[in-house]
């Protein structure tokens, strides 16, 4: 079912725009992502990984680099503000504005790529409590919307080459802020808790996320298992969409894993 979904977006996309690169694009991602789910149902340890290596290296190195497309959110700005639907606003439009409407922060647990290379860190599970500061996102998503804003108001030249420069730049910054911040919070997706611009769009979008994760009360011994394995601090037991840090999950299934009761 997932496969054909990236399908029928590859089919639209290819067809409308009439580029074939759109048919590779959303193929490639949607083969990769059922991968994962073949891998997944077969008790494959590492099919999460796998998926976040084959989806976020293919972005950050093909899109990215090689294609140079900035596909960090200025990008998003940039292709946004020339009117312009192409990779960067398809990327944000699909997997972090609307799709998160069907499948919530699927991206952040299964294609980004800068927890591809957080998630290799020590602190899969947060130590210490959550920290309040989560107001720190608005702050660099404000920042990115007025650098991208400043660029054009001040009538800059080659602005292609400074996204594409703003892209590797941006993405070092990420590394390094996240790799320290793992670090001080004892927490690989502490960046991600706190810092990433991106959440400005995902929590909100993913709070009426279609696929989530529910707890069957009938099965359920109250054996808190499932919450100490949580990388985001999500209360999965409670049904309500308000639920405790509700907009953080990334379904990983490390809960659903843990479940000794397979009540999730
Ligand atoms: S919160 Fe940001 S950095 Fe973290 S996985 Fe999601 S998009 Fe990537
Ligand atoms: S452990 Fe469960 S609730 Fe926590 S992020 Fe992963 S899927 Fe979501
Ligand atoms: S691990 Fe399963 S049984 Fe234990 S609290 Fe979580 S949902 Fe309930």
């Amino acid at each position: 079912m997932i496969f054909t979904v990236f399908e029928a977006v590859a089919i639209a996309l290819w067809i409308s725009k009439d580029n074939l690169f759109y048919l590779f694009n959303f193929s490639y991602i949607g083969a990769s992502i059922t991968l994962g789910l073949i891998l997944y149902i077969n008790r494959f340890r590492y099919a999460r990984r796998t998926v976040q290596l084959l989806v976020g290296l293919y972005m950050l190195v093909y899109l990215g680099l090689i294609g140079r497309e900035n596909m960090q959110i200025e990008g998003f700005w940039y292709y946004l503000f020339t009117g312009v639907f192409e990779a960067a606003t398809i990327h944000y439009a699909v997997a972090k504005i609307f799709g998160p409407l069907v499948f919530g922060r699927g991206f952040c647990g299964y294609a980004c790529w800068t927890s591809m290379v957080l998630d290799f860190l020590p602190y899969k599970t947060p130590s210490g409590t959550r920290k309040k500061l989560g107001w720190m996102r608005y702050i660099t998503f404000a920042a990115s919307l007025i650098f991208v804003s400043m660029l054009f108001l001040a009538g800059a030249g080659n602005i292609e080459k400074i996204m594409f420069f703003s892209f590797i730049i941006g993405n070092v910054l990420y590394y390094a802020v996240g790799i320290i911040l793992a670090f001080a919070f004892r927490d690989n997706r502490a960046f991600c808790k706190y810092i990433c611009p991106v959440t400005v769009f995902l929590k909100p979008m993913s709070y009426f996320s279609a696929f989530r994760i529910t707890c069957d009360k009938e099965k359920c011994v109250s054996c808190g298992k499932c919450k100490k394995v949580c990388p985001m601090d999500v209360d999965m037991t409670d049904n309500s969409r308000k639920r405790k840090n509700g907009t953080e999950c990334i379904l990983c299934m490390e809960c659903v894993k843990a479940c000794p009761k397979k009540a999730l």
